[in-house]
């Protein structure tokens, strides 16, 4: 059985990390693993129902509108660390399965990713793009 990171979609080597997010608990990679809290193993398989998938991939397509939202310097982000690790648009395109056009759009701030680009942005360049909504009342 070949374990999938439920936040990018990468081929998870070890049996990755559980992590909860939002009151879903996620079986992730190492990169995305800091974007929850780690759970121990007990609680996870008590988390572990019928309706577990189902409310676990609802609650992971609300999660910018939920609890998050995109940084605001997302673009910068993005644009710094693809330079940063020698990548061109086109590169970065082929890693993430996405036009490069679309990466152009979205460090030129054109172009607001979806959180299921925002995922896969995030776990490539290794970097965070979500802030917690309660950091940004403080
Ligand atoms: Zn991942």
């Amino acid at each position: 059985l070949q374990q999938i990171c439920e936040i990018c979609g990468a081929t998870l080597h070890s049996s990755g990390n559980r992590i909860k997010i939002d009151g879903a608990v996620m079986q992730v990679c190492n990169n995305c693993a800091k974007l929850g809290s780690l759970v121990k193993e007990g609680e996870a398989y008590a988390a572990q129902t019928s309706t577990f998938q189902a409310s676990l991939r609802s609650a992971s397509q609300n999660l910018i509108e939920s609890n998050y939202e995109l940084d605001q310097d997302y673009h910068l982000k993005i644009k710094q660390m693809r330079e940063k690790m020698g990548l061109s648009h086109e590169d970065l395109g082929k890693l993430i399965n996405e036009k490069p056009s679309v990466i152009r759009l979205v460090e030129t701030r054109k172009l607001k990713p979806d959180i299921i680009l925002t995922r896969k942005l995030m776990h490539y360049l290794k970097i965070n793009l979500l802030v917690p909504l309660s950091d940004l009342k403080s």
